[in-house]
């Protein structure tokens, strides 16, 4: 809520901040967001910004930003959009901005239309063919300052952040003229409670890595398979289902072609479709048949494990208890094994309900991505009620799910916030934030570094990094990078063991 000027509220301490702005109108609209004395006028142009430079670091700001009025490069960025820069470039030289990513999720979350890019600084207002020229080199805003100003940095944090006053379809007369530009005077207000978030979040930190984190070798496998169909089929490549459970994972694929349907009844006649790493019940496969589909399985062969131990325990006459979560498709997949045989459990509280023909004749099974300690409640109950329980040949919780839970409590202990990257569906990911939970460290599961809250990170020194078993490794690395934006890191890894498992192809993409 504004208060009775219309002012912003600030949130968030901005004794180590401060603000270079050009124009006398770029610092006003900063200061509607920030106490005066956070915004620094600098003046216009590569000349006048070289002589602040002094003077800004005689002032040892903890965070140093530029902040002001840019143009836009292409048309695809509009007036009034906001540009964080990834880089900031002259005609020699660039400086990294690595924080790009947090501070821009922070921007879109303060409802701003925000765009990350290399921000070019120029010595004279840019126009016309100049302007394609910049955009060609994959530069998307300009200005006169930012990477003139950049060595008041040092070797430490810098945000640059842009709002478009003029686009190539609507050029700049003049810099002077930009008092007219309303709306990015009110944009640029409300970066300034934006850029205070990012001051509040910086600081040197620890980083405790733990290990195995990321990729499980049924994970792999599963996008191997999509991805060598996507190479070696003419035809398109329909997937049943998220292939694994990962948003990113998932786009990657689209954008190279695969197809995602929720049911084969959206697949054509004679398609290739790829069942996904979580298994498929036996009615699923009979559809299939039936529409002559060209199948390769990509089920993880340890929940194909599972399914065969649902089969074998039902032939000896006995009733499965499958401890594990209503609607996973793990779970719908293995219930549909041997459904009239199958009881699901999903917590100890249901024990006392289960009905059995036999209470001789009970084995239990568990989906593959449980929480070790939140099956072992369920069991400890079933033992109780059915003394004579037998289960399978060893435990079906998974050695990547194990490790994993493992290694994110060898970190938790000493974090102050644990990360984990991993997708919201993804139910071996959502395990590891409660596991990181019940070590009494706060955790949140995003699904990459734009998901990030500053807010989190503040007076945070170590935090702990895992991901879940279907997120890629790539991803952790990006979260890292934009860290190190924020401040010198000590990156420390921690491996409980490491991981040599691999599953060999079907015989379809081998
Ligand atoms: S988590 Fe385990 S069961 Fe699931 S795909 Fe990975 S290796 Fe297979």
């Amino acid at each position: 809520m504004a208060d009775r000027r219309g002012r912003a509220p600030y949130r968030g301490s901005v004794t180590t901040l401060l603000v270079a702005a050009a124009l006398r109108v770029e610092a006003r609209a900063l200061r509607r967001g920030l106490p005066r004395d956070a915004v620094l006028r600098t003046g216009m142009g590569p000349a006048r910004s070289k002589r602040a430079v002094p003077a800004i670091v005689s002032r040892q700001p903890g965070a140093f930003a530029v902040a002001g009025f840019g143009g836009a490069l292409t048309d695809d960025v509009a007036p009034g959009d906001v540009v964080v820069a990834t880089e900031v470039r002259t005609a020699d030289a660039v400086r990294a901005c690595p924080s790009a990513p947090l501070l821009a999720a922070a921007l879109r979350a303060a409802g701003l239309t925000v765009h990350t890019g290399p921000i070019q600084s120029a010595d004279h207002v840019v126009h016309g063919a100049e302007r394609a020229e910049l955009a060609k080199a994959g530069a998307i805003a300009v200005d006169m300052e930012s990477a003139f100003l950049a060595d008041a940095a040092g070797d430490g944090p810098l945000a640059v952040v842009r709002v478009i006053v003029d686009t190539p379809s609507r050029p700049l007369v003049s810099p002077a003229t930009v008092t007219g530009g309303f709306t990015a005077y009110q944009v640029l207000g409300r970066v300034g409670p934006v850029l205070a978030a990012w001051a509040s979040a910086v600081r040197d930190r620890k980083i405790l890595l733990a290990g195995p984190r990321s990729f499980c070798a049924g994970v792999e496998r599963a996008i191997d398979i999509v991805d060598r169909l996507l190479v070696e089929r003419d035809g398109p490549v329909y997937v049943r289902k998220q292939i694994v459970h990962n948003k990113k994972v998932v786009e990657e694929l689209e954008e190279r072609g695969a197809v995602f349907v929720e049911e084969l009844d959206e697949v054509p006649e004679g398609a290739t479709v790829v069942f996904s790493a979580h298994g498929v019940a036996p009615s699923v496969r009979e559809e299939a048949s039936t529409k002559q589909l060209d199948v390769v399985d990509a089920t993880c062969p340890l929940v194909g494990k599972v399914h065969a131990e649902a089969k074998r325990f039902a032939k000896q006459g006995n009733t499965i208890l499958f401890i594990g979560h209503a609607g996973h498709e793990e779970t719908e997949g293995t219930l549909g094994e041997e459904p009239e045989h199958t009881v699901l459990v999903e917590e100890p509280s249901d024990v006392d309900n289960i009905q059995v023909p036999d209470p001789r004749r009970v084995s239990y099974l568990m989906q593959t991505t449980l929480a070790a300690d939140e099956a072992e409640g369920v069991l400890g109950a079933l033992r109780t009620k059915f003394p004579d329980l037998t289960g399978p040949n060893s435990d079906d919780i998974c050695y990547a799910t194990t490790n994993r839970q493992l290694a994110v409590r060898g970190v938790a202990g000493d974090s102050d916030l644990v990360l984990v990257v991993g997708s919201s569906n993804s139910s071996n990911s959502l395990r590891l934030v409660e596991v990181a939970e019940r070590e009494g460290t706060a955790a949140y599961l995003v699904d990459g570094v734009e998901q990030v809250d500053l807010g989190w990170l503040r007076d945070v020194d170590t935090i702990g990094l895992s991901a879940g078993a279907s997120a890629p490794h790539k991803l952790v690395d990006e979260l890292v990078a934009a860290l190190g934006g924020l401040g010198r890191l000590e990156v420390t890894e921690r491996a409980v063991t490491r991981e040599t498992v691999r599953f060999t192809l079907p015989k379809e993409v081998r």
